[in-house]
């Protein structure tokens, strides 16, 4: 574990064939369930929002997906009645399930003007990307550890280098250029640095052993549960191919 802040971590994977590590990628971005509402009936909307957008709106809403509930055909039903004025929030979803409810409960979902009224029905079910986008559990990324090599002495310029550096990793103090302390996994390997210095000055390469992963939770699990579950899938499938071969 390199970093782990709020609902990001970024890990350092040794000895991965960059196949697998996209292999598992892709698993977290298309056959980990999650629950996001899928089917929405409306009863009343005299809001200035059509139908479709509002049921789309609701759909793409993250939706707690607790580990302890099974997966499968289970469905769950939310209600929400309201009158304006009102700012209608994802908290005021109310489901039969105490345990099922959206992450943010402060995420907007319409603002209703005097007199103007909701009243509907949305029914989740559990989903994976393959199915829709909105199921898909987190961001995923990831890219081979960097190596920045940087010319030993006095660089000219340093301060201007340091500064073209987008993720801020580079220190130039005075005619000395480093690396900031705990900062190098943090390279992007964009080069911008390189291509205005030139490769005598700094060089960045990297290192195929070593590959740095990124996963951003959109919180329907946590983290450590994603890369479980995709883990587990990816288990599946490659025993299925074996049985085929
Ligand atoms: S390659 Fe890009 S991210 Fe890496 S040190 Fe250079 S400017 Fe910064």
């Amino acid at each position: 574990m390199l970093k782990q802040e709020g609902d990001a971590v970024e890990m350092l994977l040794t000895g991965f064939a960059p196949a697998l590590v996209n292999a598992i990628r892709r698993t977290i971005i298309n056959n980990v369930y999650t629950i996001a509402i899928d089917d929405v009936t409306i009863y009343k909307n005299t809001s200035s929002m059509y139908d479709e957008v509002l049921a789309s709106r609701l759909g793409l809403l993250p939706i707690k997906t607790l580990s302890s509930l099974n997966k499968g055909e289970k469905s769950f039903t939310f209600k929400l009645k309201e009158t304006g004025p009102k700012a209608v929030h994802a908290s005021d979803l109310i489901c039969e399930d105490e345990d099922v409810k959206p992450v943010y409960g402060d995420m907007l979902i319409i603002n209703l003007r005097e007199g103007e009224a909701i009243e509907l029905e949305a029914k989740a079910v559990f989903g994976n990307g393959q199915d829709h986008t909105k199921f898909t559990p987190a961001h995923v990324f990831y890219h081979f550890y960097p190596v920045i090599d940087i010319k030993k002495g006095e660089v000219k310029g340093a301060q201007k280098i340091a500064s073209l550096c987008p993720v801020d990793i580079l220190d130039g103090n005075g005619n000395k250029l480093t690396v900031k302390k705990g900062k190098l996994p943090e390279c992007i390997l964009c080069k911008a640095c390189e291509d205005y210095a030139g490769s005598d000055v700094i060089k960045i390469s990297s290192d195929t052993d070593r590959i740095v992963m990124n996963v951003e939770s959109w919180n329907q699990l946590e983290t450590k549960e994603i890369l479980k579950e995709a883990i587990s899938a990816l288990e599946t499938e490659v025993k299925e191919i074996a049985k085929k071969v």
